[in-house]
């Protein structure tokens, strides 16, 4: 394997700007081990025990280390039931901020969606939203509502290297609420940065269109803020007269422009369980309190121990940390200079938290039916024990008979700050490996499908034979010896 030092042309290495105080051992299943667990898993990689993965990229949500002071700040817990210090601080942390008022913990992300879509979303209601996460899609839903997707044209192209692929197409949101009238809109929701779209930003000016289109036509603005610090590192890098402004002041700038926000604590948190909905409205705060206490638990704690509250006000106030956020986006560079360096395609430019492998351009002789996302993940694990995420015709597919989604990716996300530069070098050496002999990999067939969020428990069966449109291919290219 190769980890490039002092060669020019190759990526340059991230530095890590921590150093490991506590060994977590990584697990290293052989070859037959990996074959033997795709088949017990139905070869969906979310029934994947951990101990049988080497490399885990399924996520970045919840997956991060803590730092040294937010173990400490577990310490300091204060068990009351009510009335708690730690969520004092926490409210304090999280209205310095965001600026918004009322701020209700939850145990994560999609728990806020819960509080904030079923007070607000009525049946036959529209939401737009630069592109809905899968949690918030089905929130949505579930309230008997019609998510509608409305990024920019440059969203769904892959090779476009534009630099806000996480803005929201604003004419095509003033034509929608013009059309569905404030009656029919409970809110407009931009997701920062875009998750679904590869982790892409939304620029400031856009940011301000759309809060002015909404203000316009009397709908509120909710911002999805999971990743709002590698958001305002993107702007702070991209947009004019951002430089000299600090990740704290752009993400106020966004959150001064709308009325709330949901967050999962488990991205720019910085912690393993966490979350909150902030809102200006204390009406809707009242509201979605009463489901709060029925659900999460009483609004001092949100279904989350008090210690928890304590390690997420550290956290939220770490991931602002410029080193910190540099490395990260380094890291995900460094992992896209190695797989370009070897012709592998992937969604450019790269986003914030991982790598989205175009899996159209990676296996062009596979079909929508044959599932070629899942497929191209079962193959990264068993070539190297890689467990990596379909982001989708499987996540996002519709019902049998329409048309699969405009973007086929795999999602290599990367976990805050648990990995090294060696280790991502490794994880570019497999997908590369995988790419020289792509023409081997076979599509998958569904053979078990839930009614909601089908990618977590679905299971699927290798297809027979050839693939649909491919020579037979197998031979192609010469097997390479297994990194065991
Ligand atoms: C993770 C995520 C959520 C849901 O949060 P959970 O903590 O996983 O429930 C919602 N929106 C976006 C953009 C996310 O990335």
């Amino acid at each position: 394997m190769r980890v490039p030092l002092n060669d020019p042309t190759e990526p340059t290495l991230p530095f890590e700007p921590y150093k490991v105080k506590v060994a977590e051992r990584i697990p290293n299943p052989s070859r037959e081990d990996r074959e033997r667990a795709l088949v017990r898993a139905g070869f969906n990689l979310f029934n994947l025990h951990s101990d049988e993965v080497r490399i885990d990229l399924l996520t970045d949500s919840g997956t991060g280390a803590m730092s040294d002071r937010q173990w400490a700040a577990l310490m300091i817990g204060d068990e009351s039931y009510a009335g708690s210090r730690n969520f004092a601080r926490f409210e304090s942390t999280v209205r310095s901020i965001t600026g918004f008022r009322h701020i209700l913990p939850t145990h994560q992300g999609r728990a806020a969606e819960n509080l904030l879509f079923s007070t607000l979303c009525r049946p036959g209601n529209v939401v737009p939203n630069n592109m809905h996460f899968d949690t918030t899609r089905a929130h949505v839903l579930r309230n008997g509502g019609r998510p509608v997707n409305i990024a920019v044209r440059d969203a769904y192209d892959p090779q476009s290297d534009f630099p806000f692929k996480g803005n929201v197409d604003v004419p095509a949101l003033d034509a929608l609420l013009r059309r569905e009238g404030r009656e029919n809109v409970p809110l407009v929701m931009v997701t920062i940065t875009n998750n679904t779209g590869g982790g892409q930003p939304v620029s400031l000016a856009n940011f301000r269109e759309v809060a002015r289109t909404a203000r316009a036509h009397g709908v509120p603005l909710y911002v999805d803020m999971c990743r709002w610090a590698e958001n305002a590192y993107f702007v702070r890098e991209r947009e004019r007269g951002m430089r000299a402004k600090s990740i704290a002041e752009i993400g106020r700038a966004f959150f001064d422009l709308c009325d709330g926000a949901t967050m999962s604590a488990k991205k720019d948190g910085l912690v393993n369980i966490g979350g909150f909905v902030a809102t200006r409205d204390r009406s809707l705060a009242g509201r979605m309190k009463e489901l709060l206490i029925l659900y999460e638990g009483f609004p001092t704690y949100g279904g989350l121990a008090r210690r928890d509250l304590e390690a997420m006000s550290v956290g939220l106030e770490e991931a602002m940390d410029l080193d910190y956020l540099t490395h990260r986006v380094e890291q995900v560079r460094y992992v896209a200079g190695l797989l370009d360096a070897r012709a592998v395609p992937f969604f450019h430019p790269v986003g914030g938290h991982g790598i989205y492998l175009d899996v159209r351009r990676f296996l062009p002789h596979l079909s929508d039916e044959d599932l070629p996302g899942q497929a191209l993940a079962v193959e990264l694990y068993r070539e190297g024990g890689l467990r990596t995420v379909e982001v989708g015709s499987i996540m996002f597919g519709p019902d049998k008979g329409s048309k699969s989604p405009p973007l086929e990716l795999v999602r290599l996300a990367i976990p805050r700050r648990v990995y090294s530069a060696s280790h991502l070098a490794f994880v570019a050496d497999v997908v590369a490996r995988v790419y020289e002999r792509r023409a081997d990999v076979r599509g998958l067939t569904m053979v078990y499908r839930p009614e909601r969020l089908p990618h977590f428990t679905a299971r699927f069966a290798p297809k027979r034979g050839a693939s649909s449109r491919a020579p037979r291919a197998g031979r192609a290219a010469p097997r390479r010896k297994q990194t065991q």
